[in-house]
């Protein structure tokens, strides 16, 4: 059976229709709307891409199991949204609503790189940091829906202001914008490119930062331990620079690094689609 997930990003919703295995069939891209018109969007990208009996729907922040978006850092002005409701009422199909990192975390466990491992974890290096886990065979969403938000883990006490409010949370250190503060401004992709070419400066940014990614990743590791840890986002994930430096980091920090099994850690397969394609295999489940 067909599918359709959407996820909403915090600058665009991607829509696909995907068949049962999770391949896409066809897609649509629309700007993220206000969130006054966020009903609106979701219900013409569902029209647009045609018959589907279930929609799944990735959302960013804080999701409740009965699909109510309570906080969301990029639609600031959200309170107490019942998306899956009102989606419910609008479409008149099976509508299911997740956190958009616990989407994409169940496509990379169900389709890419984490397939076929019972204890899993997927880090997103976004402009923020998503992240979501896969314990005993089980997509965990913890007793609230909350479960997974290590963006905003403490490493540093007292350290930089976080846009949550609180400060020296590890998405000021180890996500897209943290590599672009470290950078000076400087575009991740260009960081990458430069460090490449052997300019020192670049190669010192490349290192600080990878070591701050692995601070979590070996946080993470020491608390779930995975099998698995999936790292996904834009630059981190398709670029040769960072996961050998990365890979460097974790396996000093971990503890009891010497006389141990290590995570592997894996670059996503599904890239900027993986949340959708996971609301949309969320959604054909339930
Ligand atoms: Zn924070």
């Amino acid at each position: 059976m067909n599918a359709i997930g959407i996820d909403v990003g915090g600058t665009k919703c991607l829509g696909v229709l995907t068949d049962e295995s999770g391949n896409i069939l066809s897609w649509v891209r629309r700007p993220t709307p206000s969130t006054a018109d966020l009903i609106d969007t979701l219900h013409e990208i569902v029209q647009e891409l045609a018959d589907a009996p279930t929609v799944g729907v990735g959302l960013p922040g804080l999701i409740t199991p009965t699909g109510i978006m309570q906080a969301a850092p990029n639609l600031k002005d959200v309170v107490e949204l019942s998306v899956a409701t009102e989606l419910r009422n609008r479409c008149g199909r099976k509508v299911h609503v997740e956190n958009d990192a616990t989407s994409a975390t169940y496509a990379e466990w169900k389709i890419g790189a984490a397939r076929g491992v019972a204890d899993a974890a997927f880090v997103g290096l976004g402009t923020g940091i998503g992240a979501g886990f896969i314990i005993g065979g089980q997509l965990q969403r913890g007793a609230h829906g909350y479960a997974g938000e290590i963006g905003h883990m403490v490493v540093q006490a007292d350290g930089i202001e976080c846009v949550c409010g609180l400060r020296g949370c590890w998405e000021r250190y180890a996500s897209g914008w943290a590599l672009g503060n470290f950078a000076g401004g400087v575009a991740g992709e260009i960081v990458a490119q430069r460090a490449a070419d052997g300019d020192a400066k670049m190669i010192e940014v490349v290192e600080i930062f990878s070591r701050w990614v692995a601070v979590g990743l070996a946080n993470l590791a020491n608390i779930i331990d995975p099998e698995v840890i999936v790292i996904g986002g834009g630059v981190i994930e398709s670029s040769a620079v960072f996961m050998p430096v990365v890979q460097k980091w974790f396996s000093q920090l971990l503890y009891s690094s010497a006389s141990r099994t290590h995570p592997r850690l894996e670059s996503a397969q599904l890239g900027e689609r993986a949340g959708a394609i996971g609301a949309a295999l969320l959604g054909a489940s339930m």
